[in-house]
């Protein structure tokens, strides 16, 4: 049997994607998202809002979660090393070190072979028309779809589909996460450019006084040479 499963990040692009999907009733018999516990408290009200909507359409919807904490992997579990050795704690997710990525595509594929053990799954990935270059296709039993390039929805054309509905990325402070960050990843996540990282300390000081605990865990910097204190400092020179 073939099931149709839309993995969805709870940012605009799968977002757009998911309702597009119900709007043109394909089949869609599952919606997932991975919660890695590092999200901005704007993708929690996302996901709850789309659950919303797709439970009036009896799709349904799962919201799965790593083994253990962000915070574990980050600063206390044992790593045995390629060389060999042992350290604590994965540091950093981003760049080359992807380690949280890496345990998404696992605790997916673990999802869909215990719930659907004998299906080849369809999986729809949300990437839009205009980030042709992210696609990527692994993953055993499973075909990768994507819609919002099929239909030349680009990132923007997402932004709009999702407001139509109501959906937004505002957090508590009012700050409407996609007028400030390029991409609404992980709040810690080491891939954030140097105009993003400026404006989580600008408009979003909580996520700022996180990322400084998880520094004060880990001697790792967090970009090249500059730890988030060294960052801050930056961006306190600038002005
Ligand atoms: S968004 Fe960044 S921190 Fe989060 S899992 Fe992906 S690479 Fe890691």
């Amino acid at each position: 049997m073939i099931r149709y499963i839309a993995s969805c990040s709870c940012g605009k692009d799968s977002v757009a994607m998911v309702l597009t999907l119900i709007e043109k009733q394909y089949p869609l018999d599952c919606v997932v998202f991975l919660d890695t516990g590092k999200e901005f408290q704007a993708i929690y009200k996302v996901w709850d809002k789309l659950s919303e909507i797709l439970d009036k359409h009896c799709i349904r919807h799962v919201r799965l979660k790593p083994y253990n904490t962000f915070d574990y992997y980050f600063s206390e579990h044992e790593v045995n090393t390629r060389s060999g050795e042992s350290k604590i704690g994965y540091s950093w997710c981003g760049g080359r070190c992807r380690w949280m990525t890496t345990m998404k595509t696992m605790l997916i594929s673990n999802f869909y072979k215990t719930n659907y053990p004998n299906d080849t799954i369809c999986e729809y990935i949300g990437l839009a028309s205009d980030e042709l270059d992210r696609v990527k296709i692994k993953r055993e039993n499973t075909v990768k779809i994507y819609p919002l390039i099929l239909w030349g929805m680009t990132e923007n054309d997402a932004l709009v589909k999702a407001f139509k509905y109501g959906i937004e990325w505002l957090e508590p402070n009012g700050t409407n996460l996609y007028q400030v960050l390029d991409r609404v990843s992980c709040y810690c996540c080491g891939n954030k450019n140097l105009k993003e990282l400026k404006a989580i300390y600008q408009y979003l000081p909580e996520y700022w006084q996180k990322l400084k605990n998880m520094q004060d865990k880990t001697s790792i910097p967090f970009r090249d040479h500059e730890s988030i204190y060294d960052l801050e400092k930056r961006f306190k020179d600038e002005g």
